[in-house]
Formats: C-alpha cells, structure tokens, sequence
C-alpha cells in the first residue's frame, strides 16, 4: 500500500509534549495542586440531570460568556471561549494568521506561541528577551517595523521564566503594534495586574485566560479570551459548530461562582511559592524571580540533564527546559505544588544536588 504523506512542513515538526511520567509529585505541567471546590462537584453533578444529550449544545455559549463576562465586567459579545486557551490561540492563528502572515514571538516564551502558528502557516517571526527576561520595548519596536507582524504574543507571566510583563511596556507594545496584540494571561490571577483592564473595542489587544491553572480544572480543557467585540465575531468564524460541549459550558459556568475559592487557593500557592524561592535560595542554584505557580532554576556545579534525572529516580518530575535553545542552558522549571510536594521536591533536590 503507498501512504499519503502528510504536509511536509509538519514533518519537520514535533508535536508539543510534556512527558507524563507515573511517579508520586508531579510538578511538570503548572497544573493547581488542589482539587476544584467540593461544592462545584455537587453543582455539577446535578445540573448534568437536565442535560439534553440528545441536542446539540448552545452554540453561542450564552450563559457560560455571560458569566465570564460579569466576572471581568465586560459585555458576553467580548468573550470568546474554547476548549483550553490553546484552541483560543489557534483559532487566533486561523482568523489573523495564514498563509503571508506573520506573528511575533519573543522568547524563551511559551512554545505553543511559535508551535501553533506554524501549524497554521503562519511565519514566525523571533526576537529575544534581555537577560533578566524582560521585554525589551525598543528591539519590539525593531522587529514591529522590519516585519509589520499580523499577531504579537507576548506571555504574561512569560511562562516558563516566571517574570511579569509591566504594564507600560504592555501600553507601549500595543501603542506600537500594526496588528493584535495577543496578551497570554494563562496565569494572570498570580500576578498584581491584568491587561483584560486596557481591553476596548476600539482598542487591537486581546487577553487570554485558561481554567487549567488557577481554577484547577486542567481537565475540564476551558479556556478563554477577553477582547473587542469584532474580534471575538471573526474569531467564530473560525470555531467548528458546537465546538464547546454542553458540560463544559454547564461546569465553565458554575465555576465562577467560585471565585473566591479559586482565590484562596492562589493566595495559598503565592505563598508556597515565596517560601519555595526562599529554600532554593539556599540551596547551589541559581533561581529567578516569579509571579506565577512555578519557578525557573539553574543548578550552579550539575548540569540540569543529570539533576532532572536524579529527581525523576527520587518520583519527583519537573519539567526539563535544560535543553530549550532560548534560555540559558541546565534550567529546569518546577511548579509549586502543596507544602508536602514542595518539601519532597526540596528534599530529591538536596539529596541530588
Ligand atoms: C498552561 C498554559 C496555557 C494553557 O493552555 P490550556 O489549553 O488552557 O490548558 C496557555 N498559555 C500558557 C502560557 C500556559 O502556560
């Protein structure tokens, strides 16, 4: 039998994957350490009794953009949801991106920035971050003239660097831009700031947020953007009829009455975080400064190949950035997990170290 090839330009690609490796303290994927709150199951659980599973589900969403609409005070028609911000970031690349047009990455970002856009064959256009990992508004401006890029994403929390982008900088970027400005906001309720306050209609920015991290719903695969209205009308487009299952609209929806559960277990993890930095402080690497559920280190005297290794044997994973072109070589990226995952992090990495 002769096999159709598929595109030739995906060849040449890898898919995204992050090992899911079976040992006891999995802090890899920036996943919430806690489970969603015990009153949203039961919520749950009783709103699937009237699910009409033999109808197609809403399409528009109604009620589950109504609610995210209120609980960032803008109107439901600025709301677009999807099944995880990935496909929100896809359906971006679809509607603004193709063939002859270009997107801005600055890295060491998120690879799905780049990885997505050339799956839409979108070109990519690259520049870099400083040494501290901040934006650097005047090279932004550089690359915006040389390449009048259709999408800039920018990353903030820039994962998988932990720092935060300022909002001047963000201010400044979208003053700039020829095109959208795409603010990944995966881990936005982490940080002191959100850019959803500078979303207009009139203005070209969109912010995208995800239930994957603080909303610990990883599984539920919902994510979501806030921008202006016309934006959110060719990003559907875009979108497969029905693309957005009747649960997940159902248990999008009761989750945000949730808010200040979601809250506290953020405030909980900012403060496992703080006490994480401290403990890697004193320990022989070299540890950046975070605004999100994770940390960036560098071991000082072992490459980062071999202490990702000796955490593994020791059932702790991490993720292993060690060999990521775009950041300094031997870091590893760890979220912060719950006190016990933490100090059994800590303890696999003395012992490794
Ligand atoms: C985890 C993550 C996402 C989340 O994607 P989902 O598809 O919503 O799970 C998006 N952006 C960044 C930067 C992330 O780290």
């Amino acid at each position: 039998m002769i096999f159709p090839d598929c595109r030739a330009d995906l060849a040449l690609r890898d898919g995204y994957h992050s090992p899911q490796v079976d040992v006891a303290v999995r802090l890899n994927t920036n996943e919430s350490p806690y489970p969603p709150p015990e009153g949203w199951r039961r919520d749950l659980a009783s709103a699937i009794e009237n699910v009409e599973f033999n109808r197609y589900p809403d399409r528009a969403a109604t009620r589950l953009r109504e609610a995210l609409a209120g609980l960032h005070q803008v109107r439901p028609d600025q709301v677009f949801v999807a099944n995880g911000s990935n496909e929100v970031l896809q359906s971006i690349c679809l509607a603004y991106g193709g063939p002859g047009r270009r997107a801005a990455v600055y890295e060491p970002t998120y690879a799905l920035h780049s990885h997505i856009a050339h799956l839409s064959s979108t070109e990519v256009v690259q520049g870099t971050r400083r040494d501290d990992f901040s934006v650097d508004v005047d090279q932004v401006a550089d690359v915006t003239a040389a390449a009048r890029p259709d999408i800039t994403f920018l990353c903030s929390p820039n994962n998988p660097t932990g720092n935060a982008l300022p909002a001047v900088s963000a201010a400044e970027i979208l003053e700039l831009s020829p095109g959208l400005v795409v603010l990944d906001e995966a881990y936005g309720d982490f940080a002191d700031w959100s850019a959803i306050s500078m979303v207009d209609d009139e203005v070209p920015l969109v912010v995208t947020r995800t239930f994957s991290k603080t909303w610990s719903m990883a599984a539920l695969r919902l994510g979501y953007l806030i921008g202006p209205a016309r934006v959110v009308a060719s990003l559907e487009r875009v979108a497969l009829p029905y693309h957005l299952d009747a649960l997940k609209q159902i248990a999008g929806r009761l989750a945000v009455a949730y808010g200040d559960e979601m809250r506290r277990r953020v405030a909980a993890i900012v403060s496992e975080r703080r006490r994480l930095q401290g403990a890697l402080e004193n320990l022989d690497v070299d540890v950046w400064p975070s605004e999100a559920n994770f940390l960036l280190f560098r071991p000082k005297s072992r490459k980062g190949d071999e202490v990702w290794h000796g955490l593994v044997d020791r059932g702790v994973l991490v993720r292993n950035t060690s060999n990521w072109p775009s950041l300094p070589a031997g870091c590893l990226r760890v979220t912060v997990g719950t006190g016990t995952e933490n100090d059994a992090f800590l303890s696999a990495l003395k012992e490794t170290l």
